[in-house]
């Protein structure tokens, strides 16, 4: 029986000469790839309490979706600066190379709401990180991050436990 890693594409040299890109568009594509990746992100929080699901941009509001739906919550974006209509507030983060700003809505999470936060690949950590940082300037609690792949040789999953965070990933690349 196929694992979720098996419907994982890695295409090589995207969008850099020398990055092994991990292409999920796959996994989504195959019905049974999709329902297995959902399930197998769930699995860890069946019976315990969320309130939202919050996704990164921009695969993270695919599967962050298809969560919110099976456990009939609503779903937060977190998207790159510029994106939302409505108030924001921002966090600036480091890339390989230069920086990067997220942003979500101020009034997407209420004060004590208990927040699933979702992305397809946890590489650095920087991205999550700041999604994490957006969620508790608003108060909100992180339940865990729950991603499809971790690649463990840079670091995120250390970095976000070490901020004290649960972290749950369904495969890992080198
Ligand atoms: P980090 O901030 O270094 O952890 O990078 C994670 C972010 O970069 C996530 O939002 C991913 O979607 C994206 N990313 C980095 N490498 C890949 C890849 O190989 N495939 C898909 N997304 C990637």
């Amino acid at each position: 029986m196929k694992t979720v890693k098996d419907y994982i594409r890695t295409i090589v040299d995207f969008p850099h000469e020398g990055i092994m890109f991990r292409d999920v568009t796959t996994l989504f594509a195959d019905p049974r790839g999709m329902r297995l990746a959902i399930d197998q992100l769930l699995a860890p929080y069946v019976g315990q309490h969320i309130d939202k699901v919050v996704g990164l941009e921009a695969r993270g509001f695919i599967i962050g979706g298809a969560i919110a739906h099976q456990l009939s919550i609503g779903f937060v974006p977190i998207r790159k600066k510029g994106k939302l209509p409505g108030a924001v507030i921002s966090e600036d983060y480091k890339l390989e190379y230069g920086e990067a700003v997220v942003e979500v809505h101020d009034d997407a999470i209420q004060p004590g709401e208990k927040i699933l936060v979702v992305d397809d690949l946890l590489a650095t950590g920087g991205t999550a990180e700041a999604g994490t940082k957006l969620v508790e300037r608003l108060g909100g609690e992180i339940v865990g991050c729950a991603f499809i792949i971790d690649l463990p040789e840079l670091g995120g999953r250390k970095r976000l436990e070490d901020l004290g965070y649960d972290i749950h990933a369904l495969c890992q690349f080198d």
